[in-house]
């Protein structure tokens, strides 16, 4: 679960990461109630789950209240990447001198944690960590040992910094070690970090959750935002289907979550794209055959649906007949390739057959003649 940077804001200030004072706003007018902000240089900032604000426009700094209003009505009418501005937060704008990348955050790679730090912040940082590697500092954290001091050390000595601002950024190393721990989060990131008259200042906040651990924090709940769920993934999980949206264009069903990943991954061998996983899960009715039909075909982006069922406790003439009754329910327009196999397989395919689908005795077979059938 991505955090929104308010949100990871107000994370930051309850383990004691320095963030400025600021105010969240969803219309422009009740800018003017933050006149409380000190001082007149403010920064306007676009609410959106995505980062690159900066260079899209969606960071604005002003000098007064009137040009935060104005500001913040251009920010809330548009759309960084695709997403909606629905809230802006308005802060005190910092003065400083440099700004600086930190990043704790998980490698899946290499199994375990990893800080990242550089002393060229800001908004090149992808640029600069390309084109540079060497300007961004990593280090392993050991899972069992955790951070240890003498990397944090380490870390700090590769900045020109005056002995106060490292112990200063030492400091907030441990800060943001133990926010990612005590959060759950995969990734804690900072960028710009600013040092602003001797204080080490969190400019930008970007935060992920991992969301296995939800569980744990109740606290986190009211944090998400349905409103950025993808409303397919919405619609599916409302229904009790295990749903997650890809980005291509041959809908997947099937029973079983391995089976159903086996199945993602020879449509992608085969040179296809999957649109989605759905798995019907075992021993699935008509009923929920049918559903799942209905998800899929609402994802514009599906030009073609395969379906693979292994029959175990779940029937093949029953996924027959959920098929079946969705065909005829729905108006499908796009083509169906079925493969069943196993507990009633034969009473399933003669139903197919019976109405008009030639089921695939393969799935490699199925997979080449839906992506066939697709590009046509
Ligand atoms: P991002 O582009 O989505 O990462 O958004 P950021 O919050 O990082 O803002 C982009 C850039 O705006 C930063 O890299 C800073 O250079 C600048 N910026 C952000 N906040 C302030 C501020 O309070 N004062 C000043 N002077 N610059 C800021
Ligand atoms: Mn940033």
């Amino acid at each position: 679960m991505e955090l929104y940077e308010y949100q990871a804001k107000e994370l930051f200030r309850k383990f004691s990461i320095h963030v400025p004072a600021g105010t969240l706003h969803e219309n422009a007018e009740d800018i003017y109630s933050s006149h409380h902000l000190a001082g007149n240089r403010l920064v306007v900032k676009a609410q959106v789950h995505t980062g690159g604000r900066g260079k899209a426009g969606g960071v604005k700094i002003v000098n007064s209240i009137a040009e935060a209003f104005t500001s913040a009505g251009e920010i809330l009418s548009m759309t960084i990447r695709g997403l909606p501005v629905r809230k802006v937060l308005v802060e005190e704008a910092l003065s400083f001198s440099r700004e600086l990348y930190l990043a704790i955050t998980l490698d899946r790679d290499r199994a375990c944690d990893l800080v990242m730090l550089s002393a060229q912040g800001g908004m090149d940082i992808e640029e600069i960590a390309g084109n540079s590697p060497a300007s961004v500092i990593k280090i392993d954290i050991h899972p069992h040992l955790g951070l240890q001091e003498y990397q944090i050390r380490e870390l700090i000595h590769s900045l020109s910094l005056d002995a106060s601002d490292r112990m200063e950024l030492a400091a907030v190393i441990r800060k943001l070690y133990r926010f990612y721990n005590e959060t759950d989060a995969t990734l804690a990131e900072i960028n710009p970090l600013v040092l602003c008259k001797g204080t080490f200042v969190a400019a930008d906040a970007k935060v992920v959750i991992d969301d296995n651990s939800l569980y744990r924090h109740p606290e986190f709940r009211s944090l998400r935002d349905i409103n950025e769920d993808d409303p397919l993934e919405r619609e599916a999980h409302h229904r009790g289907l295990a749903y997650v949206r890809l980005d291509g264009d041959i809908g997947i069903i099937g029973n079983g979550a391995g089976l159903v990943m086996a199945t993602l991954d020879i449509i992608s061998q085969e040179g296809g794209r999957p649109a989605n996983f759905l798995d019907i899960g075992g021993g699935a009715k008509a009923d929920v055959v049918r559903k799942s039909l209905e998800v899929v075909l609402q994802d514009p982006d599906v030009k073609g649906i395969l379906v693979n069922v292994f029959g175990g406790i779940t029937r093949c003439d029953e996924v027959a007949r959920g098929i079946i009754d969705a065909m005829e329910q729905l108006e499908v327009k796009i083509p169906l390739v079925i493969k069943l196999c196993g507990t009633g397989e034969d009473e399933g395919r003669e139903m197919l057959r019976g109405a008009g689908i030639v089921p695939v005795a393969e799935i490699v077979e199925g997979a080449r003649r839906i992506i066939g059938l697709v590009r046509n």
